[in-house]
This record gives structure tokens, C-alpha cells and sequence, in this order.
């Protein structure tokens, strides 16, 4: 006969068992040049995974630019999912062959803010993050741009300069695909802080879903559109979170930006999301921070 309480301890070693089998997901942030305050928002991203304790992240950082830049090859491989903070000159050719195949075999990729801007002569990488700006790209060279309307995307083959954004002012995020892992339970508008709202992104925008948009203000030399700000792309097996918000450490601390970055990085790396919305979600008309 085995003793109650024996059952309660074997019943509690089986609870703690399967809490530690949730091994966290490990995450590489790559940075090191940027024409944005890296070495201020990399230890931002770092810390918004880190303190959801579902991520383990490290940190590969590039030679400085215009410096060699052979030393560059980060094991990818390693990571469950890989963040770009970095805007800068190109990779090692073995380094883009890595990066490329890791992401087709199914690694995650997460683009965060101004890595929309990099590499515009780097086709499959314009294809993981299926639009970007600046950086010489015209709409006649890289594709569309993409925007929302009618509830459906709409491809804009107008040509053009693609990407830029008005001064940093406070606007609403609407989600356009609600059911979205990285989005559910969220509410289907809300107010984003002070950050740019990139507008005319472009590129081979294929297999691309636009979880949320924002409208751009023709009053804050905007398009007049609803311009994509989350985005999920699949690329082989791969999944790429794309978000353009988060310019700086004050637009970071919007608790709408904090939650859709943890979120999608969760989804980039495994499909699934398993964080909870939490109870300090902005409004419709209120901004949140932390
Ligand atoms: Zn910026």
C-alpha cells in the first residue's frame, strides 16, 4: 500500500518535472551597426525576452563599420530564433549562405525597426522581410508597396522612393488579423506612443500575412494610407516576425510594443505563443509604458 503522502510528493515531482521540461527558447540578437541607437536598444530587447522567462538570449555584435568583417559567423544553427537590431554594412558570403539556410530549415527571424532598412542588395533577405525602405530602394526595382484596404492587402505598383515617416508623434495601431498568434486576446485597436510611423515600404512582399496597421497622416507629411507594422512572413520552413515600431528606448516602453515583440518572438521561434495578454494593455485612446 503506498502512503497519501507519498502520492502528494510523487504528484509535485511530476508538476516540477514538467515545468523544467519547458526548456526556454533560445534567442540571438544580432547588432553592431546601425544608424540607430544600438547599443541602447539591444540590452532593451534583451531584457523585454528575458524577463517573460521563456527566453535564454545572447548577443553576437558585428565589427564596427567598414572594418573587416570576415570574423562575423555567428552559430545560427544554436538558436531557436534570431532578432536583427542591425543596420549595416554586409555579411561575409558564408555568413549570408548560413543565415539563408538556417532560416529556410525553419529558424525563426524576427526584424526589428530599422533591420527593414538593411541589406537592400540581398535578395532572400528582402524576401524574409518582404518589404523595407531607405538604403537607394526604388518601387520599380524592389516590388510593391504594400498597404491595407477594403480589409485585404493592396499591392501599390505606383513608382516610387520607398520608405520614409513624419515627426514621432503618438498613433493608434489597428490589428488586421486579430486571430493572429502573436496578436490574440489583444484589443483590435490601441495607442502606440511617440515613435515614426514608417510608411511605403516595399519589396517581393510574397507570402506575407499583416497582422496590424497604421493609418499615416497626410497632417504629418503621411500617405494617407494604412501602412503595414506587424508583419509574418513565411520563408521555406521558416517564420519572420517583422515589426517596424520601437525607434528608440522611449517608443520601446509602450506596452504595445513590449507585448507584440515578447509575443513574436515566441511565434517566430516555435509557432505558438503561449504568453497571456496582460492586464496593461493600452487602449484604443490611452497609451501604456512601462
Ligand atoms: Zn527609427
Amino acid at each position: 500500500m503506498v502512503h497519501r503522502s507519498c502520492l502528494i510528493w510523487f504528484s509535485l515531482s511530476l508538476v516540477t518535472a514538467t515545468v523544467a521540461a519547458a526548456a526556454p527558447i533560445k534567442v540571438l540578437i544580432v547588432d553592431g551597426q546601425n544608424n540607430h541607437a544600438w547599443k541602447e536598444t539591444t540590452p532593451v530587447l534583451k531584457t523585454l525576452l528575458e524577463e517573460t522567462g521563456r527566453f535564454t538570449v545572447d548577443v553576437a555584435t558585428t565589427p564596427p563599420k567598414g572594418a573587416d568583417m570576415s570574423s562575423f559567423q555567428p552559430n545560427f544553427a544554436a538558436y531557436a530564433v534570431v532578432v536583427s537590431n542591425y543596420n549595416g554594412d554586409p555579411w561575409p558570403a558564408e555568413t549570408v549562405r548560413a543565415f539563408e539556410e538556417y532560416v529556410r530549415n525553419g529558424g525563426g527571424f524576427v526584424s526589428y525597426h530599422a533591420a527593414d532598412n538593411a541589406f537592400p542588395e540581398w535578395k532572400a533577405y528582402q524576401q524574409m522581410i518582404a518589404v523595407g525602405g531607405w538604403g537607394n530602394r526604388k518601387e520599380e526595382d524592389f516590388g510593391p508597396m504594400v498597404r491595407w484596404s477594403g480589409g485585404k492587402i493592396r499591392l501599390d505598383a505606383n513608382p516610387g522612393i520607398c520608405g520614409h515617416h513624419g515627426s514621432r508623434l503618438p498613433f493608434q495601431v489597428t490589428l488586421r488579423d486579430p486571430d493572429h498568434p502573436i496578436v490574440k486576446g489583444l484589443p483590435a485597436v490601441w495607442m502606440h506612443v511617440e515613435d515614426e510611423l514608417y510608411d511605403s515600404l516595399c519589396g517581393p512582399a510574397a507570402s506575407l500575412t499583416v497582422i496590424a496597421t497604421a493609418h499615416s497622416d497626410p497632417a504629418n507629411k503621411g500617405t494617407g494610407e494604412d501602412e503595414p507594422m506587424l508583419m509574418a512572413i513565411r520563408y521555406g520552413k521558416g517564420r519572420v516576425f517583422h515589426t517596424t515600431l520601437g525607434h528608440d528606448p522611449a517608443a520601446m516602453r509602450c506596452v504595445g510594443f513590449i507585448v507584440t515583440f515578447q509575443r513574436g518572438v515566441e511565434w517566430a521561434a516555435s509557432g505558438k505563443v503561449t504568453q497571456k495578454p496582460p492586464k496593461d494593455f493600452p487602449t484604443a485612446t490611452e497609451t501604456r509604458v512601462r
